[in-house]
């Protein structure tokens, strides 16, 4: 434990954690990572020291509030921070729950007791009406929902009526509710391999797209894509991809109208290579492709504020399981790779 506080940091208890999709890609090896480190950053705490408040932000916090922070720490100064206004790629970034022991100080990641936040870091308190189990993943899967269908970098005339999700995880469902919430989306179609997930998505204003083929195990291998064309006469207005597989992108090209929108979340893993796609393809759709890695300050303020006022209209208590402890972490990553659930949740205190 720190002795000293440094100006704008924060000590935090964890409370709980949600085990991420990303997570999951880093402990099957499917993207490298330096270890030995602390690993997770969905989560949350409750603020038990304080450095000296020197940002208006921190001024607002106090000891005792519930909180959750960006996964990441900038600099404020560098281009990135600046002129390119995209802090999650500053010159001098940090990441909570990516970095070794070596070059962290131990308490920089989730699955463990405590926090040491930085003074970059974006904190945010969290109001009574989200729990401590939803609580946990709104600085990583909801946060870049936002940044990812964030309204100022669609022109504002775009016709949107009609979309399509690839991947009926967290970030798909949250996605759905989005769509139809802040852009007005009557019909979202969404497609998932694993059928019960495409169900659940029906929960959260979803069409799910019928199979056409399926596995010995009934995972969905063929989606009848003709069951969106029927009903979309030139084809959606934006595509969501949020299932991590390079396999879904080129029917999701196809679906597009022309001069629609694709919008890239999911392939956060090197294993992305987009196949048979060709830019041909792209260029004859006239499409807009928007590529989103993480997310700024103000899509994790706008996540609470839109969680906080959807929080009663959706089964969201359906997604995450009941925590458990942090000595069970084996058994929790087996579960989330189980998908029985969206999200794992695991007890830090
Ligand atoms: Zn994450
Ligand atoms: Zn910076």
């Amino acid at each position: 434990m720190p002795n000293k506080l440094e100006p704008n940091q924060l000590l935090v208890k964890n409370m709980v954690a949600t085990i991420c999709g990303s997570d999951l890609h880093t402990w099957r090896g499917r993207r490298s990572a330096h270890v030995p480190l602390v690993l997770g950053h969905e989560g949350m705490g409750k603020i038990i020291g304080m450095g000296e408040p020197t940002l208006p932000q921190r001024k607002a916090l106090k000891i005792g509030d519930r909180v959750t922070w960006s996964i990441f720490d900038r600099c404020f100064h560098c281009m990135p921070c600046t002129a390119f206004n995209i802090p999650q790629k500053c010159d001098n970034l940090f990441k909570y729950g990516h970095t070794s022991l070596e070059k962290g100080n131990g308490l920089d990641g989730c699955y463990s007791s405590h926090t040491l936040v930085r003074g970059g870091t974006h904190v945010v308190s969290i109001p009574d009406c989200i729990s401590n189990q939803l609580a946990a993943p709104l600085n990583c899967a909801f946060s870049t929902i936002h940044a990812a269908l964030d309204l100022k970098k669609f022109p504002e005339d775009t016709h949107f009526d009609t979309a399509l999700v690839l991947g009926a995880g967290l970030l798909g469902l949250y996605t759905c509710i989005v769509l139809r919430h802040l852009f007005n989306v009557s019909k979202v179609f969404i497609t998932d391999k694993n059928p019960e997930r495409e169900q659940m998505a029906t929960k959260f204003g979803a069409i799910p797209v019928p199979s056409l083929e399926t596995d010995s195990q009934g995972f969905i291998q063929k989606f009848n894509t003709s069951f969106i064309q029927q009903q979309t006469k030139h084809g959606v207005d934006i595509v969501v991809e949020t299932c991590g597989d390079p396999e879904a992108v080129p029917d999701g090209i196809h679906l597009l109208r022309f001069g629609g929108h694709f919008v890239m979340v999911g392939l956060v893993h090197p294993k992305s290579s987009l196949g048979s796609l060709t830019g041909y393809e792209i260029i004859h759709k006239c499409a807009t492709i928007h590529g989103i890695h993480n997310y700024g300050p103000e899509h994790l303020d706008r996540s609470i504020s839109f969680l906080s006022s959807v929080v009663d209209q959706y089964p969201f208590h359906e997604l995450v399981s009941a925590p458990l402890p942090l000595s069970a972490m084996d058994e929790a990553f087996d579960l989330a790779a189980s998908q029985k659930w969206s999200r794992v949740c695991v007890d830090l205190e």
